[in-house]
């Protein structure tokens, strides 16, 4: 089906439903915000050619009510030849103000472990599960995660990394379809797709219980190891 086609059928099916709600025959049970949910997930992807083009053609994107919030959209930033793909669960205070993933404390504690396991920021890809930002900073909502995900999945087939870390519970279960808690998924290789995946603490997370550190540079020592690379303190031995 092309583009063309999808946009008729779009219309068609936004048509079909809405006569439906207005003869009171409801899709989906509740109020008609649902209906418009609905339709947000049909809206076809912008047209794209790289990463750079997504970027620029998604900054009006309205598949969510989480546009309505945001003043930037936070695609995500990092080489698309990198090995690694951090991914967060979504755009904080001041990555909304930036445009940037990762660049209030919690990002300057990203550098921080990369570096730990010698690796720059400049090498990784940084991207969230959803790119704007959620209302007092909540976890995105599955159905916002889905609406979001085309995007997300467009970031991986062309980044293509050896190894993907979900930063936090709300990515590593959004990523793995688990409602297991962090503690037990953290430093557990997992795959998503062909992809290896290790999940591991978010940073913010490590702000606010610096004591678990420790099992974090533990499992960055394991995402070293999976990538060929001494850790820092390794490499001073
Ligand atoms: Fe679009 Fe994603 Fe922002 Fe929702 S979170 S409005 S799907 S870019």
């Amino acid at each position: 089906m092309d583009r063309t086609d999808s946009r008729a059928n779009l219309a068609f099916l936004t048509d079909n439903l809405k006569s439906r709600e207005r003869l009171g025959l409801h899709l989906v049970a509740g109020a008609p915000a649902d209906l418009d949910r609905l339709l947000a997930l049909f809206i076809p992807t912008p047209e794209f050619s790289c990463l750079e083009d997504l970027s620029r053609n998604m900054r009006e994107c309205k598949r969510c009510p989480l546009h309505q919030g945001r003043r930037k959209v936070v695609f995500g930033q990092g080489p698309t030849s990198a090995t690694v793909m951090f991914i967060g669960e979504a755009p904080g205070e001041k990555e909304d103000e930036k445009g940037l993933p990762f660049v209030g404390p919690a990002g300057m504690l990203l550098t921080r472990m990369l570096a730990a396991v010698g690796l720059k920021r400049e090498q990784v890809y940084i991207t969230n599960i959803v790119k704007c930002r959620p209302p007092q900073n909540r976890d995105p909502l599955p159905e916002e995660a889905a609406a979001c995900r085309p995007f997300l999945e467009a970031q991986v087939r062309a980044v293509q990394p050896r190894v993907i870390c979900a930063l936090g519970r709300p990515a590593a279960q959004s990523l793995l379809g688990t409602k297991a808690p962090i503690s037990a998924l953290r430093g557990n290789w997992q795959t998503y797709g062909q992809i290896r995946l290790l999940p591991l603490f978010h940073p913010a997370f490590l702000l606010r219980q610096p004591e678990r550190k420790a099992e974090a540079y533990r499992d960055l020592k394991a995402l070293a190891r999976e990538l060929g690379i001494a850790s820092a303190q390794e490499a001073r031995k």
